[in-house]
């Protein structure tokens, strides 16, 4: 009977390869599979892309984050190899290609909203770091040097502050900065929310008008054909000079060129940057013993006024476990009905 049953459960278990795993996903994922059954975790280092694809051979969906590769070459491996699903541990799908994997019938699932809260917290105390410059004064007070010259800062009461795309992380970005530190906050968005006001966010009708208005811009828009280098030569030269510029969203919106001559320009007052567009070859990795080979990655490492952290935003427990509970929970709905609520459909 014992054999009977592990025979039927087999036959019912769902293998998931999950790529780029560290230790955090690991624990996050077996704490959320601990009270189901049904589903199989593999857990595989590397992130998923054309030499990795391999892994997948024996598994029905793979698991996967924002710098792994899903493109057509990808998907058509995975497609021989059996895969049915793909879920997301993360909200943005910009590195899936959703025509390919609806041509191999394979069905994607996301993480729309894990913690809307950690991203726009952490773009908020992104923003206070490069204004106040808390990293400065941290590494100066450990070795003993006290002087504040370089440590100028301005208020945030009073300024102008341009949230690019209003939806769940943006709105609450604006409501910190305009109820807790009286900013006056607009925000561009191309559909517009109805509660926006409620958040303290007032809207202008074109992102023209906000890149000229805005003391400080915060990106807070999908990586898209429309967004990609939304930031660029021309629209930065909309800005006034001294703009501070903070991306928690994604490295693909801004042209890293453009920022890097407005930056020696002088024209750009701080820059935080939680993302960058080849991040993939750095982040999520010890990388403190390698040559970075990325010159313009490089050169943006080098401005005094530049703050970068490594993806970090989402990083908290609240998020982690979000992001576990509803990977495990789309993962079921797929297994069971095919489908769930967090489908991303190819439009
Ligand atoms: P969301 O879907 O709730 O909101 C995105 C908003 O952008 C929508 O209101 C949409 O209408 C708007 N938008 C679309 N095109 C636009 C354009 N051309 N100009 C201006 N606005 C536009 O998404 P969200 O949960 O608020 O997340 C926003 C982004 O944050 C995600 O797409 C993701 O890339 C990024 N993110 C980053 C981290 C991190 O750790 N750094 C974590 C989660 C999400």
């Amino acid at each position: 009977m014992e054999r009977l049953d592990s025979q039927i459960s087999a036959l019912t278990t769902m293998k998931v390869a999950v790529f780029g795993t560290k230790k955090y996903d690991i624990d996050s994922l077996d704490a959320a599979c601990r009270a189901t059954t049904g589903i199989e975790l593999s857990y595989f280092d590397p992130l998923l892309d054309k030499t990795t694809a391999v892994l997948t051979e024996g598994h029905q969906a793979v698991c996967i984050f924002v710098n792994d590769v899903c493109d057509a070459t990808v998907l058509e491996r995975l497609h021989q190899h059996g895969v049915k699903y793909i879920a997301l541990r993360c909200a943005g799908f910009n590195n899936v290609d959703l025509a390919a994997a609806a041509k191999f019938d394979i069905k994607v699932a996301r993480v729309p909203s894990y913690s809307p809260e950690a991203v726009a917290e952490f773009a908020v105390g992104m923003l206070l770091t490069v204004v106040r410059k808390y990293h400065k004064s941290f590494c100066r007070v450990r070795e003993g040097n006290f002087l504040l010259d370089g440590l100028l800062g301005f208020n945030l009461a009073g300024k102008t502050v341009g949230i690019i795309g209003t939806g769940k992380i943006g709105l609450i970005t604006g409501r910190i900065l305009a109820k807790g530190f009286c900013c006056n906050v607009v925000g561009y968005d191309p559909y517009p929310t109805p509660q926006a006001g409620e958040y303290g966010i007032k809207y202008v009708d074109t992102l023209e008008e906000l890149l000229k208005q805005s003391d400080i811009i915060s990106l807070h828009c999908p990586l898209t054909e429309q967004t990609r280098h939304m930031i660029n030569d021309d629209t930065l030269a909309l800005t006034k000079p001294g703009v501070v510029l903070i991306n928690t969203s994604r490295g693909g919106l801004i042209d890293t060129h453009s920022l890097i001559r407005a930056l020696k320009s002088g024209h750009l007052g701080a820059v935080g940057l939680d993302v960058y567009e080849r991040e993939a070859a750095y982040f999520f990795a010890d990388s403190s013993a390698k040559i970075i080979h990325d010159d313009v990655f490089a050169r943006l490492l080098t401005f005094y006024n530049v703050f970068m952290s490594g993806h970090q935003a989402y990083f908290t427990q609240e998020a982690l476990s979000n992001i576990a509970d509803t990977t495990v929970k789309n993962l079921k709905d797929l297994e069971a009905t095919g489908t769930c609520e967090n489908l991303v459909l190819n439009k």
